[in-house]
């Protein structure tokens, strides 16, 4: 009997947004109008090259200054409790699948200890290149409501298909999130499984207009969620 819970990573474990978080980097604690132009909808991973190569480029920014940014980001209320819960839970899986990035989430993660949680992270890939960080799409697809870059049921469907073929099939999936780009995936879910949506976030309002087969519950902090863990066992 096992258990996959699924998380989000901007707004979800962590109480912000990575991306526009080291925005602040900028000169007056922003990014310019010229570079705020290159955003495209559907296409946040080329927006954040530019903001990167402007980071770099312009303001000199470092890989410790980065660092250093992403250390002010808390971990969302409740979520250390949560996260150390399925630590020590072996009939628990968890993986996170994120529209952010590979090198700040492992930045935060190993911050705060707990990187060998999640048996797997699905991201976009990031590296430094030169001193400057670049980001790389995750995957392609074919989902037109979905960014270019990640289809997060796509991600979560072959995730869930290689276990099959492992021998290892989920009783039961949570999906823990907050965004638009989180009901993809919540759509996919099947009547014995739980979405988890944070309140007044966009994926919260989009449940409220579109049926799901998946339970739906509200959360404000990772303590509401750890009830259905335990019940799980
Ligand atoms: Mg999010
Ligand atoms: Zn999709």
């Amino acid at each position: 009997m096992k258990l996959l819970v699924v998380f989000d990573f901007d707004h979800t474990i962590v109480d912000d947004n990575t991306d526009t978080h080291v925005m602040k980097l900028g000169e007056n604690g922003r990014v310019p109008d010229f570079v705020e132009a290159k955003q495209k909808k559907g296409h946040w991973t080329a927006f954040m090259n530019s903001v990167f190569s402007y980071l770099f480029n312009n303001c000199k920014i470092s890989k410790s200054q980065y660092q250093s940014i992403l250390s002010e980001i808390p971990l969302t209320p409740g979520f250390a409790t949560l996260i150390q819960y399925i630590d020590s839970n072996n009939n628990i899986d968890c993986i996170i699948v994120s529209d952010s990035n590979t090198w700040f989430i492992e930045v935060i993660l190993s911050l705060h200890g707990i990187s060998s949680v999640p048996q797997k992270i699905f991201t976009n890939k990031a590296e430094f290149v030169g001193g400057c960080l670049k980001v790389s799409p995750y995957h392609h697809h074919d989902h037109e409501t979905c960014p270019i870059n990640m289809c997060k049921r796509k991600v979560l469907k072959e995730f869930v298909d290689a276990k099959k073929e492992q021998g290892i099939q989920y009783q039961q999936i949570f999906y823990v999130g907050d965004g638009g780009n989180d009901f993809c995936p919540a759509a996919f879910l099947q009547e014995n499984d739980i979405v988890f949506a944070r309140k007044g976030y966009a994926l919260h309002k989009k449940l409220r207009d579109c049926d799901i087969h998946a339970d739906v519950q509200i959360w404000d902090s990772g303590l509401e969620i750890l009830p259905f863990l335990e019940k799980f066992g």
